[in-house]
């Protein structure tokens, strides 16, 4: 087996990488590193993302710095600021017991005055968006003319996303390199033709075939109808416990209505799309990255240069309409050896479009039954069996109360403990899923328009959502009020109100649902038009008593509360 030792790299070099624990080169760098450090030939890397390919082309670049020549050596071109402010990281990481090489990360969305000032300390490498390295050019502030290597990292995107004058106008303006060093996942056309303009007969490596998906990912999909395609994501989500993805929508508008519609339904979720600002866009990137978010919804826009190791699934919401982009969905996944799953939920007519994406990308796509209520309580139940069995225990601390724990449980025999104890998560799927329909679109007796609705009942009580809540100067008292003047409802068909900043959830026996949300949604409030949903039971954990901080109504609307 090939080590880095073998690839020529320098020693210290080699031990920043033994401290990022890589041991032996992905096959990328194997086949990138000797020849980026003894050449000065162009060439074409076929890489993904999550093969490895900073490396390969981070390593030969840092070695071929002149350590004593304080100008812009190297040039590293991204699509995006996140892939810039990664790249630039892990060339310092790759480092640090090298030359303390000055590396600096330029990019939109933050500050130029500090940039430039990084740059005039004596930058040897940049790494830069290209919108943002032009700017820089034309204020005369970065020198490119002692640029001896360039990388176009993620090529095909850099061009996906308009890139292509900037990328041009830079080509130009590097003009003593060496040479250039492209990586791209994909190779179209316009690809291609930055290649046939500036590369000098660029060696082509490549570990697999062109536009080949990674070994490591399972491609899979599921069929339903069009209007039960977020209940078809809700139960492949809820039968993959432990889940930590990413999740494809086709628009803006879609991103952000099946983020809200998740975000109610009780799920660690949020939105990335363009219409963020920046300081959102990292906000929402650091909690998905600390693992608070356990899924990210996004358009393949806002996703660029997303870089997460461990994401598990990558779901398509829908198919993107050209198979480069499926490509790269699903690249985010298994990624550094690791397996991952790349599904799709679609409808009927987009199984050709599977087809096709087969065709091109040479993946193999299984075709599998949306699970089935029954088969997500099951996935949940073993899910919590095994973090029981897991549990760390800390001894010490629940020492002193475990007298009082084997007295309380006493009258239990180990068999009805156990129940006991898998019970408390699983009673809320189970009630959400227990009158469940079979949504798979050839299921017996499922006919159209007669599938029950996809909502859970608890202790008899349905939970719904209400777009309402404190910030709106709404109280507890107010509502039940409302729901017995309103809507006759009895106190006792009410349940818990779960009253939050800006929502409430409720449970109420169903036969007095319809009546609550058509009235509900008459009212206004500050303005809004009152919404309810569905709402998944809440979890076991959060029944217990909640103080209640009242407020007042608004009032004065055309029908407000
Ligand atoms: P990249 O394709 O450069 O985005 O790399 C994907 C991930 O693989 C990153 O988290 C790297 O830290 C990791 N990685 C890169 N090369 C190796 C290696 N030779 N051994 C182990 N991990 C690696």
């Amino acid at each position: 087996m090939t080590s880095f030792q073998d690839l020529g790299l320098e020693e210290a070099l080699l031990q920043g990488i033994t401290a990022l624990g890589f041991e032996t080169p992905t096959p990328v760098q194997e086949l990138v590193i000797p020849v980026a450090l003894h050449s000065d030939d162009d060439f074409i890397a076929l890489a993904q993302t999550g093969t490895g390919k900073t490396a390969a082309f981070g390593l030969p670049l840092l070695q071929r710095i002149n350590p004593a020549e304080k100008n812009v050596q190297a040039l590293v071109l991204c699509p995006t600021r996140e892939l810039c402010v990664q790249v630039a990281g892990d060339l310092v990481n790759y480092s640090q017991f090298a030359h303390q090489y000055k590396v600096v990360a330029v990019y939109g969305g933050a500050s130029i005055e500090t940039q430039i000032r990084q740059i005039k300390a004596g930058a040897q490498i940049i790494v830069a968006t290209p919108g943002r390295l032009v700017d820089l050019l034309v204020r005369q502030v970065a020198r490119l003319d002692k640029v001896a290597r360039v990388v176009l990292d993620e090529a095909d995107e850099m061009l996906n996303m308009g890139f292509k004058e900037a990328v041009d106008l830079i080509l130009e303006a590097v003009e003593n390199r060496k040479s250039i060093w492209l990586f791209s996942a994909t190779m179209p056309e316009e690809v291609r033709a930055i290649a046939s303009t500036y590369m000098h007969d660029p060696q082509e490596l490549s570990v697999g075939r062109r536009n080949q998906t990674n070994e490591n990912i399972v491609h899979q999909y599921y069929i339903c109808r069009a209007d039960d395609r977020y209940s078809a994501l809700k139960r492949v989500v809820d039968a993959n416990p432990g889940i930590y993805g990413l999740i494809f929508c086709r628009t803006k508008n879609e991103t952000k209505e099946i983020a809200e519609q998740m975000i109610r339904d009780g799920y660690d979720a949020d939105a990335l799309h363009g219409d963020l600002a920046q300081s959102d866009r990292d906000r929402v990137m650091q909690r998905f990255r600390e693992r608070n978010l356990q899924l990210l919804i996004a358009t393949d826009v806002a996703a660029r240069g997303i870089d997460v190791s461990d994401i598990t699934h990558v779901i398509n919401y829908g198919l993107p309409d050209e198979s480069e982009v499926y490509l790269h969905r699903s690249g985010r996944t298994g990624r550094a050896g690791r397996t991952g799953v790349s599904l799709s939920i679609i409808t009927p007519k987009f199984e050709e479009k599977i087809r096709q994406i087969e065709r091109k990308t040479k993946a193999v796509f299984t075709k599998l039954p949306i699970p089935t209520g029954f088969e997500v309580c099951e996935s949940q139940l073993f899910h919590i069996i095994q973090n029981i069995h897991d549990q760390k225990v800390h001894h010490a601390e629940i020492e002193p109360f475990l007298p009082r724990i084997y007295a309380a449980l006493e009258d239990l025999s180990k068999e009805e403990l156990i129940k006991r104890f898998a019970s408390v998560e699983f009673n809320r799927f189970l009630a959400y899923y227990r009158n469940a329909p079979d949504i798979n679109i050839f299921a017996k007796g499922d006919k159209k328009g007669h599938h029950r609705r996809d909502t859970g009942t608890a202790g008899g009580m349905q939970r719904l959502f209400v777009n309402i809540g404190l910030m709106d100067g709404v109280s507890k008292k107010d509502f039940l009020q409302l729901l017995s003047r309103e809507f006759r409802v009895p106190k006792h068909s009410i349940g818990d109100i779960d009253l939050k900043k800006s929502y409430m959830h409720f449970d109420i026996e169903p036969s007095y649902i319809r009546e609550v949300r058509a009235g509900l949604e008459e009212f206004t409030i500050n303005g809004r038009r009152v919404k309810v949903n569905d709402a998944m039971p809440r979890p076991e954990k959060e029944k217990k008593d909640k103080k209640f901080v009242g407020g007042k109504w608004e009032k004065g609307r055309k029908k407000a509360w």
